[in-house]
C-alpha cells in the first residue's frame, strides 16, 4: 500500500513509445497472453459473489471480427436491484473508512494499472480496436484519474478553515452521497470508467458498475484489479448487461444516490429525465453527473501556422478513428487560407494507413463495431448529398469494421454532417468569410464539447477566449488529448453536466457539504 505520507505532487504517467523495439516487444508478449485467453467467460461481481447468469454477451474484436475477446454472463433486472441493495447496505462503513485509507487504495490500484500496463494496452488493442498509442494514452490516463482523485479527497478531507465567528466553532465537513451507479461508454473503456469509479469510491461512495456491451472484459479485468487493489468487495459491484434491459433498473432504484454517466447525449438526457421522477422510499433527489456528446470545431483562420494546424485537424479528426467525444469533426477555414488548406489536408489524409490495431504500421484501426461502421457509412451517403467528397467515402477492406478516413469539403452549416454527432472518422470541412463568422459557425451548435482556433493573432486569440463557447478550448493545438490535472474536461450545451473530470472541482459531485456550528 502505498503510504499517503510519502506522496509526491501529481504528475502524468508517460508513455510507452512504441518506435522503440523494447516497447514494441513488450507490447507483443502482452498481445499473445491476451489472445490466449480469448474466448474466456466473465462472471458478475454481486453483493459480495461471483455469479453467472448463463445469459451471455459476446465481445469480438473489431480489427478481426471471427475473434471472440470474451464472454461477458449478464445481469437480470433481479440482479440489478440486488446489486444496489447491497452496495446500500455496506455504504455506512465505507463512508465511514477514513479518507487516508480510501485514498491508499486509490494510489494502489493506480501502481497496479502501471505494473500491468502492456497487458491492459494489448485488452485496449484486441476489444476496443485501439492502436498502440491510443492505448498507451487510455491506460496512462487511468493511472492518472487514480492518482489525481486520491490526492484530491485528501485535500477535501481537511477543508479550508471557515470565518470563526465569536463563541463558535465554525467547520465544513464533506460527506460521500450513498451508493452511485457508474455508466461509463465504450471509447475510452478504461480511462473513462477507471476515472469515474475511483472519483466515487475514494470519495466514500460505493459503486455498481453498468459498463459498455462493447468492452466488458476490460470492465472484468479492472474488477478483478479493484480485488487486488483491496478495495473492500462490497465496496463496488460488477453489473454487466445490455442498458436498455438493466439500465432504467438501475437509474431508477430508490437506493440510488447518483448516476455518473458518460455516453451519448440520447441516453443520457433519458437517465437525467429517469432521475428526476422521485421513486416510493427515495430520499433525496437524485443528482446526474452526464457527460454526453459533440460536434468539435476547429477554426483554421487566415494568419495561423498553417501546417500546425493541418497537423492538428488530422490528429484530432483521425485520431481512434474520430471515435472520441471531443474529435475535430468540423474544420472552419477562413477563405483566403481555404484551397491552400484543402489541397495540404488531402495529401495528409492519403498518407494515413488504416488496419488491424495492433500494426504498428497503422495509423486507424477499426471502428468499434458492425453497426457502427453502418451508422458511419449511412453518414457518409448523407455526406455525398450535402458536400463534396475529398476523400475517403466507404468501408476500408480488411476482416474487421474499417472505413476510409474522410473528409468533405464545402460543408453548409445546416447541413447535417455539420450538426449531428458521426462518431468515425469523417470530418466536414467548411469555408468562412472571416474569423467572425467562423466563431459564429463553430458556436451554432447544441453541443459544446471541445474546439480549437490555429491564429497567430493575439487579438483573434482574446476573442476566441470571449466567444468561443465551448468546455474545453484550445489555441493553436489539437482539440483532443486532455490532460489529468492541465485541463478539466467537460462540455457545455447538450455536452453534459460540465463536470470537468481531471479537475479539482470534480470530486464534489460525489460529495456533500456538512456546515456544523458549535456554541463554544
Ligand atoms: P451510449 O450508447 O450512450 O452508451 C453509454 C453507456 O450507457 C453504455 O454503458 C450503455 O450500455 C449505457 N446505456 C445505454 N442505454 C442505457 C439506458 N437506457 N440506461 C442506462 N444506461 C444505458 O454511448 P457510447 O456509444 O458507449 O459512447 C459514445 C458516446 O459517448 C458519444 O456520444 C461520445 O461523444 C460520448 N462520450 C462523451 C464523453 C465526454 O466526456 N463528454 C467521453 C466519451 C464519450 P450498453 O453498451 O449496454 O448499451
Amino acid at each position: 500500500m502505498t503510504p499517503v505520507a510519502q506522496m509526491t505532487p501529481f504528475s502524468n504517467e508517460p508513455f510507452a513509445d512504441f518506435s522503440q523495439p523494447q516497447a514494441r516487444s513488450a507490447a507483443m508478449g502482452a498481445l499473445l497472453k491476451v489472445n490466449a485467453a480469448a474466448g474466456r467467460e466473465y462472471r458478475l461481481w454481486l453483493a459480495g459473489e461471483w455469479q453467472t447468469t448463463g445469459d451471455l454477451l459476446t465481445s469480438v474484436n473489431p480489427s478481426q471480427s471471427s475473434q471472440v475477446v470474451g464472454r461477458q454472463h449478464k445481469a437480470t433486472a433481479d440482479l440489478a436491484n440486488k446489486a444496489v441493495e447491497d452496495a446500500w447496505a455496506f455504504f455506512p462503513e465505507w463512508s465511514q473508512t477514513p479518507p487516508e485509507r480510501r485514498a491508499e487504495f486509490a494510489f494502489r490500484t493506480a501502481a497496479l494499472i502501471r505494473e500491468r500496463k502492456f497487458e491492459f494496452d494489448a485488452w485496449l488493442v484486441s476489444e476496443a480496436g485501439k492502436t498502440w498509442p491510443e492505448a498507451e494514452a487510455d491506460v496512462s490516463e487511468a493511472i492518472d484519474f487514480c492518482e489525481y482523485y486520491a490526492r484530491q479527497m485528501l485535500r477535501y478531507a481537511s477543508p479550508e478553515a471557515l470565518l470563526q465567528l465569536p463563541g463558535e466553532k465554525d467547520e465544513m465537513v464533506y460527506l460521500a452521497l450513498g451508493v452511485g451507479v457508474i455508466i461509463p461508454p465504450w471509447n475510452f473503456p478504461l480511462a473513462i470508467m477507471v476515472g469515474m469509479t475511483v472519483a466515487a469510491l475514494v470519495a466514500g461512495n460505493t459503486v455498481v458498475i453498468k459498463p459498455s456491451s462493447e468492452t466488458p472484459v476490460i470492465a472484468a479485468k479492472f474488477v478483478e484489479l479493484l480485488h487486488d487493489a483491496g478495495f473492500p468487495p462490497q465496496s463496488f459491484a460488477l453489473c454487466a448487461g445490455s442498458g436498455s434491459v438493466i439500465g432504467d433498473v438501475l437509474v431508477e432504484h430508490p437506493k440510488v444516490r447518483f448516476i455518473s454517466f458518460t455516453g451519448s447525449r440520447d441516453v443520457g438526457l433519458r437517465i437525467n429525465e429517469l432521475a428526476a421522477k422521485p421513486r416510493a422510499g427515495q430520499h433525496w433527489i437524485k443528482r446526474v453527473v452526464a457527460e454526453m456528446g459533440g460536434k468539435d470545431a476547429i477554426i483554421v483562420d487566415r494568419e495561423a501556422d498553417l501546417e500546425a494546424a493541418i497537423t492538428g485537424v488530422v490528429q484530432s479528426a483521425f485520431g481512434y478513428q474520430g471515435q472520441k467525444c471531443s474529435a475535430c469533426s468540423r474544420a472552419i477555414v477562413d477563405e483566403h487560407v481555404y484551397d491552400e488548406f484543402l489541397a495540404n489536408l488531402q495529401a495528409r489524409v492519403a498518407q494515413l494507413t488504416v488496419g488491424p490495431a495492433e500494426e504498428f504500421t497503422n495509423n486507424m484501426g477499426p471502428v468499434i463495431s458492425s453497426s457502427a461502421r453502418q451508422s458511419i457509412l449511412n453518414y457518409i451517403d448523407i455526406g455525398k448529398s450535402e458536400a463534396k467528397l475529398l476523400a475517403g467515402g466507404g468501408p476500408a477492406p480488411g476482416p474487421g469494421f474499417f472505413v476510409q478516413p474522410t473528409v468533405f469539403a464545402g460543408v453548409a452549416p445546416k447541413a447535417r454532417i455539420f450538426q449531428e454527432e458521426i462518431f468515425g472518422p469523417v470530418l466536414a470541412v467548411s469555408r468562412a468569410r472571416d474569423f467572425q463568422q467562423a466563431l459564429d459557425m463553430a458556436n451554432d451548435s447544441t453541443y459544446g464539447l471541445t474546439g480549437a482556433v490555429y491564429t497567430q493573432n493575439p487579438d483573434k486569440i482574446r476573442r476566441a477566449r470571449q466567444q468561443f463557447f465551448v468546455g474545453n478550448l484550445y489555441i493553436n493545438r489539437k482539440c483532443t488529448g486532455a490532460m489529468v490535472g492541465a485541463h478539466p474536461f467537460g462540455g457545455f450545451n447538450m455536452s453534459g453536466t460540465d463536470s470537468k473530470a481531471g479537475g479539482p472541482d470534480y470530486l464534489l459531485q460525489f460529495l456533500q457539504g456538512q456546515s456544523i456550528a458549535e456554541k463554544l
